[in-house]
């Protein structure tokens, strides 16, 4: 069997890659780099000039042969690679008619544990939120900032006690909302500095959420690791890490309680399930990171269906964080798409390769939306982290 097509597919706010056999099969895959789709999508079809031609079950070799031609290592290398390495794990399991883990070592749970996006431009509509989720069946809720976010082109200045005060208060209320049926899982999206983030830490642990992500960027592992051994909540990060060696750096220093590998991120499946097996070492919980399509889902499920410390799995609403800025239909996107239960949970698909194929008509029917580069300013002109 050889590999006779490499193709990046955009559709709607997602790049796709598609591989093809000369047997007939069709892989898919999704690149996590979402804010560099169009380099992304080069380095795709840089990267087809050398797997045309090759064997499409040689994928770990093939990970390495792209990783370790130049190492320029970074997120849009990774997205490409991870898109590829997705779509290659996903032809294999259907040259063998089976799925993708099955051939990881076999599932070690039949479904998902899963949290649900909660948007809001208010306090009250994100206590909304939480309640629908609740309603719905949501045993966690995530993507929950303590922040109101206001639109990125309005300037920002807020006193030091306010911004603290009024976010612990928020968390407050989030948690009547919630009751104890369901989790909360607070989102931060790294806009505080190391001192804040132990403030805020210390005001909302009695409400004892499941994890804090992101308190702080990316940048520095030991300022996350400062974070982490000053509070009492678990820290959950990684989003934004390109290698399991970056998450072999981030447990040593122990920056994170939770690991959140992009797969479409992190060099797809077979970067992601050595991040597990990295963190299960250190008694470190996974939580996949997917804000993405359900092609990301599926493959997110590979990993949530072998590795024995995963703990939750994102899954994302209807929209884009807006009302009315829908994503695709998940159903008019892709067949196989994963659904909630109603009891917290998404079935873990046991069809061949990773469950999800491509709907014929995806990319004429939403069109490729280009992201908008737009950050928020301070009221002083600065940049601020939102
Ligand atoms: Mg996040």
């Amino acid at each position: 069997m050889r590999i006779e097509s490499v193709t990046p597919i955009f559709v709607d706010r997602y790049l796709f890659v598609e591989i093809r056999t000369d047997t007939g099969l069709v892989g898919l895959g999704e690149s996590g780099a979402w804010g560099f789709q169009e380099g992304t999508a080069a380095t795709v079809e840089r990267f087809a000039e050398y797997l045309v031609g090759q064997d499409p079950l040689k994928i770990e070799h093939h990970w390495q042969y792209l990783y370790r031609w130049t190492h320029f290592r970074g997120s849009v290398v990774m997205g490409a690679v991870s898109a590829i390495d997705i779509a290659l794990w996903d032809i294999a399991g259907k040259h063998f008619e089976t799925p993708v883990h099955q051939l990881l070592g076999g599932k070690v749970r039949d479904r998902a544990r899963v949290y649900y996006h909660v948007f809001g431009e208010t306090t009250d509509e994100l206590c909304e939120g939480i309640a629908a989720a609740r309603g719905e069946g949501y045993t966690a809720v995530g993507h929950l900032t303590p922040f109101v976010d206001a639109p990125r082109d309005e300037s920002y200045f807020e006193t030091h006690v306010r911004k603290i005060e009024n976010a612990a208060a928020s968390v407050a209320r989030y948690r009547e909302v919630a009751g104890t049926d369901v989790d909360l899982c607070i989102e931060i999206h790294r806009r505080l500095a190391p001192y804040e983030a132990v403030q805020l830490g210390l005001a909302i642990q009695e409400y004892t959420p499941l994890f804090l992500e992101d308190p702080v960027l990316p940048d520095n592992i030991d300022e996350m690791a400062y974070v982490a051994s000053k509070i009492n909540i678990p820290i959950a990060t990684g989003e934004r890490y390109t290698s399991h060696w970056e998450f072999q750096m981030l447990l040593a220093r122990g920056g994170a309680q939770m690991v959140r590998p992009d797969v479409c991120l992190v060099g797809g499946i077979t970067g992601a399930r050595k991040i597990a097996a990295i963190a299960e070492a250190s008694h470190v919980g996974v939580v996949p990171h997917n804000p993405l399509s359900p092609v990301s889902t599926a493959a997110c499920l590979q990993i949530a269906a072998t590795a024995p410390n995963f703990v939750l799995q994102e899954f994302p609403n209807e929209t884009w964080g807006s009302a009315g800025d829908m994503r695709p239909d998940p159903a008019k996107l892709v067949t196989g798409a994963a659904l909630h239960d109603g009891e917290g949970f998404v079935h873990i698909s046991d069809e061949p390769g990773i469950g999800v194929a491509l709907q014929a008509d995806a990319e004429q029917r939403y069109p490729y939306r280009k992201r908008q580069i737009l950050t928020r300013l301070h009221v002083d002109g600065s940049v601020v982290d939102q």
